[in-house]
């Protein structure tokens, strides 16, 4: 069974490939790490508005990565259970150059840019109960 082989052999680079992608979130986070939230106290007051610039990097920076990091957990738990590589919403494979781009994707293409819409329809419509 060639095939099975071959999914096999995508599976476990797939593996290596969110493994390299974690290690490096964790390697990124020594270096840009929130160490900058703690600068203000002592430095003058011109200097403040650079390291607030820097300080609001560093937490959009950690929040994005923390978000990344459950993304790629979630798929590494899906190659586990061997649903790795199926759309959770629609069940159908996800296509093998998505995954290649983002091995860390959880719905084919169509489901995800329906999750996408449906997301900004929401806000808009929380936006206009706002305003109303
Ligand atoms: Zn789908």
């Amino acid at each position: 069974m060639p095939n099975r082989v071959n999914r096999k052999m995508n599976q476990e680079a797939f593996r290596f490939r969110l493994r390299v992608e974690k290690a490096k979130l964790f390697s990124g986070r020594r270096d840009s790490n929130l160490e900058v939230l703690t600068l203000t106290a002592g430095a003058a007051a011109e200097d403040h508005a650079p390291l607030v610039h820097d300080q609001f990097v560093a937490v959009r920076t950690h929040k994005i990565h923390g978000e990344k990091l459950k993304l790629i957990d979630a798929a590494l738990r899906r190659l586990d259970e061997g649903t790795f590589g199926k759309c959770e919403d629609c069940g159908r494979p996800i296509a093998l150059k998505r995954l290649e781009a983002i091995p860390w994707a959880s719905r084919c293409v169509p489901c995800q840019e329906r999750t996408v819409d449906s997301a900004a329809a929401e806000e808009v419509e929380e936006h206009f109960k706002m305003i109303a």
